[in-house]
């Protein structure tokens, strides 16, 4: 059948895309550990001192923008990457004497690049690496994502359906409606959490964490820990095709 066929091919496409998103992510976290470890060497892109920072100097570790990360882009009806758009890495690495533990966050800026802000507790006693690379895969792949959305670096298939998800029940909180639903973060946290999970089982608990953390506190009520809930995992049973999710 034509529209088998066809079905097939936009799923292979998508399935195409994401792999090189994950490839493209692997090597993004391998140069900002190297970063974090002093192992500028082992960079695989060019990289300068970022000063445009905002920190004061004697809190910031190190920072660096990365640059020219070449993503292998797709067009609709094409098997093989087709342009080679390029984007760049501000990695910040900062001592955060507050926290007991790190902290990542990310950003991205339409179209060209990622900000990545690394907080480390003084002398980080933890020294926690494996978990350091498990956030960073997160954020950058939800960050990835983000790219993907919109303008230059616009993957195949960003329309309606992409963005479609159902939710049981009215959020109350602001948070919960206006960002945690709002159509691109839920792909982008679907997406993120994805990476790490081995199962939908176990995307589900990690995005439950995730939502409770909101919740504990004070950002979302109790209750749309739930109503969020099952937004994201809508949206992960209608996108996610990888034979772990089945
Ligand atoms: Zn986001």
């Amino acid at each position: 059948m034509i529209r088998d066929y066809v079905r097939e091919a936009l799923l292979n496409e998508r399935r195409s895309g994401r792999k090189i998103l994950r490839t493209l992510k692997g090597r993004i976290v391998r140069d900002i550990m190297h970063v974090i470890t002093g192992q500028l060497s082992k960079v695989s892109v060019p990289l300068a001192e970022y000063s445009d920072h905002g920190y004061a100097e004697e809190d910031v570790l190190s920072s660096y923008e990365l640059e020219e990360y070449e993503w292998e882009k797709k067009i609709a009806g094409s098997d093989t990457p087709e342009f080679y758009p390029t984007i760049s890495v501000t990695v910040v690495v900062v001592e955060n004497s507050s926290r007991q533990q790190f902290n990542v966050s990310g950003e991205s800026v339409e179209g060209s690049s990622i900000e990545v802000l690394v907080e480390l507790p003084t002398n980080w006693p933890s020294k926690n690496f494996q978990a350091l690379h498990a956030e960073l895969g997160n954020t950058i792949l939800h960050e990835l994502e983000h790219l993907s959305q919109i303008g230059g670096l616009m993957s195949y298939d960003r329309g309606e359906r992409y963005y479609a998800f159902d939710v049981t029940g009215e959020p109350q909180s602001g948070e919960a409606r206006n960002y945690l639903l709002d159509p691109s973060e839920v792909a982008g946290h679907v997406i993120g959490y994805s990476e790490g999970a081995s199962s939908m089982e176990d995307l589900r608990s990690r995005l439950r964490a995730d939502l409770e953390t909101y919740s504990r506190l004070g950002r979302i009520v109790e209750d749309d820990v739930e109503v969020v809930l099952s937004g994201w995992m809508d949206w992960a049973k209608k996108n996610l095709h990888g034979k772990k999710f089945k």
